[in-house]
């Protein structure tokens, strides 16, 4: 779908992935003004396809392109379209612990070289079958503290779910790989002291007391569906979840302690996966006995229940197609 300020949203239409040309000068190669979103469409229990809350992906696309100066996209436009897509590739949705990928995206397509907003977008949604997240990996995953990079600060895009923050992690991430982990963690910007969230995870602390404790939303950290899911969930089965800082000293003091009896990392592309081993410059430790926890696998089965039609779902998340 295009925008441009004189037509507004105008020219849907689907059609087989391929290239799309572009001039060398359109501002988004330029400026970065680029905006995405990252959902899955799931196979039900009665056969059909469903989506989970796409409607929270809607409003935070159009918070991403409100802090990125872009066009908004109307929160319908972009349910209808991911829906479109859903219904024509319906058949390429996997059965089992897949489902199809879709990947909402919008640019600035605008031709010019000043430093300002443009006035002509692009959206754009791709859609691909995908199998786990972490392969291979039946256990809980290792993560590596950046204490050199930062991903966002304050004032920043942290909260925008834009390329350009990505573009800003991928060196920490490659150095988690580099270290043997699986995923890096940020600290925050200002003192580099508080846990913000991972590459592409919100993370959660369970402590011995039963209760669960997660970074708060300051603007810095994306704020997740999955996170916003995992937090009604846990208070839904009893759990107290507090949302308060935690940070990197704690971490180690409480996993040496035995306070701390589990970590896990949520999202939609994994959506929950244990935390067993921490890496920092300054030494490793592990969470436990570095296995998946208990809690993690309840909430995990808790929602894969709701997203995939096996279990009720009295806050309507689902969203049939
Ligand atoms: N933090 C970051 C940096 C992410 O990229 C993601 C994935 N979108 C998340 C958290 C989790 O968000 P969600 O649960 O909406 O997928």
């Amino acid at each position: 779908i295009r925008y441009t300020a004189a037509k507004g949203w105008h020219d849907a239409r689907v059609e087989p992935r391929g290239p799309i040309p572009m001039d060398p000068a359109s501002s988004v190669l330029h400026y970065a003004q680029e905006i995405f979103e990252g959902m899955k469409a799931y196979r039900t229990a009665d056969g059909g396809a469903a989506l989970f809350r796409p409607e929270q992906n809607a409003r935070r696309f159009q918070e991403s392109a409100r802090r990125m100066a872009m066009a908004e996209l109307p929160e319908a436009l972009f349910v209808e379209a991911v829906e479109q897509l859903v219904t024509i590739d319906r058949d390429w949705i996997p059965d089992g612990e897949g489902s199809l990928y879709l990947r909402p995206f919008m640019f600035a397509t605008e031709v010019f070289l000043g430093v300002k907003p443009a006035s002509e977008y692009l959206f754009v949604v791709l859609a691909s079958p995908v199998g786990a997240y972490f392969k291979n990996k039946a256990s809980a995953i290792s993560v590596w503290v950046s204490e050199t990079y930062t991903r966002a600060a304050l004032g920043g895009t942290g909260a925008a779910k834009c390329g350009g923050n990505y573009a800003a992690s991928l060196l920490a991430q490659s150095e988690a790989i580099a270290h043997g982990c699986d995923q890096v963690v940020f600290l925050d910007a200002v003192e580099r002291r508080w846990i913000e969230e991972l590459g592409g995870m919100n993370v959660f602390f369970r402590m011995d007391d039963g209760s669960l404790q997660t970074p708060p939303l300051g603007g810095t950290i994306l704020p997740g569906i999955t996170r916003d899911a995992i937090i009604t969930l846990a208070r839904e089965q009893g759990i107290t979840v507090r949302e308060e800082p935690y940070s990197l000293e704690q971490w180690r003091a409480d996993a040496a302690s035995g306070r701390l009896r589990e970590v896990f990392a949520c999202g939609t592309a994994a959506v929950l996966t244990g935390i067993g081993t921490v890496r920092t410059v300054t030494g490793d430790f592990a969470i436990g006995n570095g296995a998946e926890g208990e809690m993690t696998e309840r909430l995990r089965s808790a929602l894969i229940g709701i997203q995939r039609g096996r279990a009720a779902d009295p806050h309507g998340w689902v969203h049939p197609v």
